[in-house]
């Protein structure tokens, strides 16, 4: 899970991070009152969406009036902001943060990720650090920092100093600099994260550090013991068709084609989607039932499978280890029966009591398209669905 800026913000500074003062925003009117409430002469104004690279997006302003904080703040809500993380749809932004704004001397990069080939926490820091990161990782590979956290010793003050002394800076920065890492590691441990990012973290002109930006992802397998980190969940900032599947305990991935499919477990829906491709189709969606495909569970996922626009047709493929075909197929009848679909709907069924699942869909008397193999079966469903797209087409076009 990811938040905002300003949620991390708040979060690390309970671990000592320094952060600017700020405020949170959600309408010109407040950005405004929230520059007076700061203070100083210059503001910068900043939109809340999860993503990095926001500043190359315009979606961090320097303002030098509390007007011109209105004014950007007015311009920022409601729009849709496209950075080089969001993908071509970019992310709604609903809420602005306002920060006094520092005088840069130095920006710094320093990040701790969990680091799954090596098993291990690890910092990540720059001298440079700031917009240009990833260029400069791509660059100069060489001028990154990298320090393996052993989980047995946890870390320990001289690895944060070395860190900080690597870091350059000056003398009278390093103890600071050395909290911050410490603070960073803690706070890491403590809250189930999979990473903690500041960037950048800066030295300013008058000589203090600060860190003016922060990202912080979470574990999700762990939100369930971390109730106040989980409450700072954004559903505005997810793909909605993903939020609405794990909220009902199946998993849900949103793609751009126009077959829907319902498969168990993960390398089935990867051979799955593979075959489609193979067979000149593509797929809109997969989602994941799991283990069990009980009536109620069968028309859940339907309903998430279908309530895509793009879907024209829905291949159901599954391998029965633990479950049985027939289970599955009387689930599925049951959950068209209740709740017709609208869309060609292909069945594939293999593994446990197979030819009591195939008996109970062509008995059922549903236009259920059986196929005996993964090949026929995407075969047929990308027929399906160019049908039906045609169709679809057709009726649009008579409409007035
Ligand atoms: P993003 O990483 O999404 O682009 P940042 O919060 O890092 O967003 O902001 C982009 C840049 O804006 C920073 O690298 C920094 O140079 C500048 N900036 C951000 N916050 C402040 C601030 N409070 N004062 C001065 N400059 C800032
Ligand atoms: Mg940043």
């Amino acid at each position: 899970m990811d938040i905002h800026e300003y949620q991390s913000k708040e979060l690390l500074s309970r671990f000592g991070i320094p952060i600017p003062r700020g405020g949170l925003a959600y309408s010109p009117e407040q950005a405004a009152y929230r520059a007076r409430e700061i203070g100083g002469e210059r503001w910068v104004v900043k939109a809340q969406v999860h993503s990095g690279g926001r500043g190359k997006a315009g979606g961090v302003a320097l303002c030098h009036t509390e007007n011109e904080v209105y004014e950007t703040a007015d311009k920022l809500f409601g729009a849709r902001l496209v950075t080089e993380q969001t993908g071509g749809t970019g992310k709604v932004v609903y809420r602005v943060y306002i920060e006094g704004a520092v005088s840069i001397a130095k920006e710094l990069y320093l990040g701790l990720v969990l680091d799954r080939t090596a098993e291990r926490i690890m910092v990540v820091a720059s001298q440079s650090g700031g917009m240009e990161i990833n260029e400069i990782s791509r660059t100069r590979p060489d001028s990154i920092i990298r320090s393996v956290i052993e989980p047995a010793v946890g870390m320990p003050v001289f690895q944060a100093r070395e860190i900080a002394f690597q870091l350059g800076v000056p003398l009278a920065l390093i103890n600071e600099t050395v909290e911050v890492i410490s603070g960073c590691y803690q706070a890491f441990e403590q809250l189930d994260a999979t990473m903690v990012e500041i960037n950048p973290l800066v030295v300013t002109e008058e000589g203090s550090l600060f860190a003016l930006d922060a990202k912080m992802t979470f574990d999700d397998n762990a939100l369930f013991r971390r109730p106040d980190v989980a409450e700072l969940r954004d559903k505005s900032q997810e793909d909605p068709r993903e939020t609405r599947a794990a909220d009902r305990g199946l998993s849900y991935v949103g793609l751009d084609g126009t077959i829907g499919c319902i498969v168990n477990g993960g390398g089935l829906a990867m051979a799955t989607m593979d075959m489609i491709k193979l067979s000149g189709g593509s797929a809109a969606n997969f989602l994941d039932i799991g283990g069990g495909a009980s009536p109620e569970r069968m028309a859940k996922a339907f309903r998430l499978v279908v309530s895509d626009q793009n879907v024209a047709a829905v291949l159901i493929n599954v391998f029965a280890g633990i479950n049985r075909c027939d289970w599955v197929a009387e689930g599925l009848v049951q959950a068209i029966r209740r709740d017709p679909v609208g869309v060609p709907i292909v069945v594939r069924l293999a593994g446990a009591y197979v030819d009591e699942g195939r008996r109970i869909i062509s008995q059922s008397g549903l236009p259920i398209i059986h196929a005996s193999t993964l090949a026929e079966a995407a075969t047929r469903v990308v027929k399906a669905a160019q049908s039906a797209n045609v169709a679809n087409d057709v009726s649009r076009l008579i409409k007035p």
